[in-house]
């Protein structure tokens, strides 16, 4: 599932090829890609019209128009986007078409949990969109915010970090990642972290993310950017999807755990509960 770093990736590719451009035809394949809008409401709302700049809050990817509506999309598990210069002939996972004068782009989805909304219309996408937490890039994002929203908590540290409404953003590579950075174990329980470890942890938070960022995304199997292209990320791993492995700090081989119902790699020894 792409998370904050390949949804970033997405829309910094996606921008340069879609924003400032007028959209001169629309066309929705599968109408179970959106939540709260009709197949006609959103072709409406992209014909004639241009996308001013997109954004990103989270996991989600914010369209901005002219006409000052905005349109959320959560890719969820296989959800693509993706920029076309000529003509596109299109294929069967394709759901979402729209044209520019010249090329266009397209929103492909071999699963179809991704959800495209309308702001203001009450799906449950914008639902969980309002409900986001602050993401570690945020000025707001302190170790006095993380540090509040572990206290009294009796939950393993790393279910914590992948509750969206406390850090927008991680998922369950990033979750493995950031917390063999910081050095702890992600059983750990909330409430038992000390006040340094919860420094590490906040940093680490921040660290992680960026150099995924840089590396455009992780690519195990679907992710691409707006380009079509794999990220470069899987590359640098430290423990996700590592098990067996040698830690690259100390040797140990990497073990697998479950947490919160996620496969989970952690160091024991980096790591030690
Ligand atoms: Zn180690």
């Amino acid at each position: 599932m792409p998370e904050l770093p390949e949804v970033e990736t997405v829309r910094r590719s996606a921008e340069q090829k879609i924003v400032g451009r007028r959209v001169t035809a629309a066309s929705v394949r599968h109408p179970g890609i959106l939540d709260g809008v009709s197949a006609a409401a959103l072709e409406a709302l992209f014909v004639g019209n241009t996308v001013t700049s997109i954004g990103r809050r989270g996991k989600y990817l914010i369209f901005r128009f002219e006409t000052g509506e905005e349109l959320l999309l959560h890719l969820r598990m296989t959800g693509q986007l993706i920029a076309f210069d000529d003509a596109f002939a299109g294929d069967r996972h394709c759901h979402l078409v729209v044209s520019f004068e010249r090329g266009g782009f397209f929103y492909r989805d071999v699963r179809r949990f991704g959800r495209f909304c309308v702001a203001g219309t009450g799906g449950k996408t914008e639902e969980g969109f309002k409900k986001l937490g602050y993401e570690p890039m945020d000025r707001e994002f302190t170790v006095c915010y993380v540090k509040e929203g572990l206290a009294d908590r009796r939950c393993p540290v790393k279910a914590r970090i992948l509750d969206q409404c406390f850090i927008a953003g991680i998922g369950n590579i990033y979750a493995d990642e950031i917390l063999f950075r910081a050095g702890i174990h992600p059983l750990r329980r909330c409430d038992e972290l000390t006040g340094r470890q919860i420094q590490r942890l906040k940093k680490a938070c921040e660290t992680v993310l960026l150099e995924a960022i840089e590396h455009r995304g992780t690519t195990f199997r679907d992710f691409r950017d707006g380009y079509g292209e794999t990220g470069g990320h899987q590359e640098h791993l430290a423990v996700f999807h590592r098990a067996g492995e040698p830690c690259l700090l100390c040797g140990t081989a990497i073990e697998e755990t479950k947490c919160a119902g996620r496969t989970t790699s952690f160091c024991p020894k980096c790591q030690k509960r």
